[in-house]
């Protein structure tokens, strides 16, 4: 097996257990190892520290995978991993209350670039790094004898995986294989409230899981109000919060098919007091501001604005634009929802942004809750990158 040894210094973060190895770290490649293959990986004196798979195309040069001397990278290891995940959902009693979950979160479960969502028994795996696709066959076939799924759609993170083949879109693209799902559409539960699920050509592996939890949360705030839910995609939020007495819910987003969808997940759960408009939201908030209108509660859930740390000053400006636009709108005593999904975003420069939005927005504010991601898509304490979402409760006081 080949040797990857570390620059001097440089072992800190494999030695706790950071399942990434950026391409500066290295010193030298031993036994000339092709992109994909496992790899040893050693300390500039020679310590053995873990073993993971290279790839040379990528800034992410070793996916580190294991920490023990004696464990192999082959089927079995691949099958273990899958298995673990898959038996941490079953014991979670946060997923009781729905058949939708994540059951593979990527580095979080030891399984750097695999996602698998499982809807009603209808498993949507996507992949993302060149690590996960050398070991495509064994984790479907692991997640197949797991969980006997009605079937498994597979999904390729075009985009990320052409960083990964260096930017080779031919490459990628050979690597798509699969018949088209069927059904194309599933029914799930959550909470006791039904949602329909494309299982392709839509957003993320179809559903925003790791908002679960928060949907709830948010829906308590909701009886008797006008709500506002800007990005509303499935519009998931809105059946909640309508189920919880809302008086009113306007959806808006930009995409016609989210909006169709959201209408059907409307009259699914029978609830006849949502409304849509198709907007962009920034331009909405501020038709709203014109026209002098005001909620009770607004739900902002926008897409991630941050996808790497040269982005946070911008990011940081939309979310205080659209922060300040969204607490403009607020009834007295109302109740601002709000939510940052952009990892390199943290909880407290958030807050920072959610204050400033308050002070040019002329709103005192308090903070009621702090929301997070879903356990099915859990935090690794070695991987502090796993946690990306973010919410606050923000209540207006004057
Ligand atoms: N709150 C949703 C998830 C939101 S995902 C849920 O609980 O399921 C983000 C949504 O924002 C997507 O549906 C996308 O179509 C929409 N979107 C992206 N940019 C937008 C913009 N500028 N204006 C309005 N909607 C936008």
């Amino acid at each position: 097996m080949a040797t990857i040894s570390l620059k001097s210094g440089r072992d800190k973060s494999v030695r706790q257990r950071h399942p990434r190895l950026f391409s500066g770290a290295l010193k030298t490649v031993d036994g000339k190892p092709k992109d994909g293959d496992v790899v040893d990986v050693v300390d500039n004196k020679g310590e053995w520290l873990a073993r993971g798979v290279i790839n040379q195309l990528s800034s992410t040069a070793v996916r580190l995978l294991s920490w023990q001397v004696d464990e192999a990278i082959d089927d079995a290891f691949w099958r273990r991993a899958v298995q673990a995940a898959v038996a941490r959902r079953a014991a979670d009693p946060l997923l009781a209350s729905s058949n939708a979950r994540r059951l593979i979160f990527s580095e979080s479960d030891g399984l750097p670039g695999v996602i698998a969502d499982d809807y009603a028994g209808h498993i949507v795996v996507e992949f993302s790094t060149l690590c996960a696709l050398r070991a495509r066959d064994a984790i479907i076939a692991a997640l197949r004898e797991a969980t006997h799924p009605r079937q498994i759609v597979e999904q390729l993170d075009a985009e990320r995986l052409r960083t990964e083949y260096g930017n080779n879109a031919r490459l990628v693209q050979s690597l798509e294989r699969g018949t088209a799902p069927n059904p194309a559409r599933v029914l799930i539960d959550e909470h006791g409230l039904r949602f329909h699920v494309n299982l392709t050509g839509t957003q993320k592996t179809g559903f925003y899981l790791d908002q679960r939890e928060n949907r709830a949360r948010v829906a308590r705030y909701c009886a008797g109000a006008r709500v506002l839910n800007m990005f509303s995609f499935s519009g998931a939020f809105s059946v909640h919060a309508s189920a919880a007495g809302a008086k009113h819910i306007v959806n808006v987003d930009s995409s016609r098919d989210a909006l169709d969808l959201a209408a059907e997940n409307a009259v699914t759960n029978v609830q006849t007091n949502i409304s849509q408009e198709q907007a962009d939201a920034f331009e909405q908030l501020r038709a709203y501001r014109d026209a002098g209108e005001r909620f009770d509660v607004v739900i902002l859930d926008p897409p991630k604005f941050a996808h790497h740390p040269g982005q946070i000053d911008k990011a940081a400006r939309a979310y205080k634009d659209l922060n300040r636009l969204g607490l403009g709108l607020l009834a007295p005593g109302g109740v601002l929802a709000t939510f940052s999904c952009s990892g390199v975003v943290d909880a407290a420069l958030f807050q920072q942004i959610i204050f400033s939005a308050g002070l040019e927005a002329g709103r005192a504010c308090q903070i009621v809750e702090r929301l997070t991601q879903a356990s099915d898509h859990p935090v690794l304490t070695s991987f502090p990158e796993s946690e990306y979402l973010k919410g606050l409760i923000v209540r207006m006081t004057q």
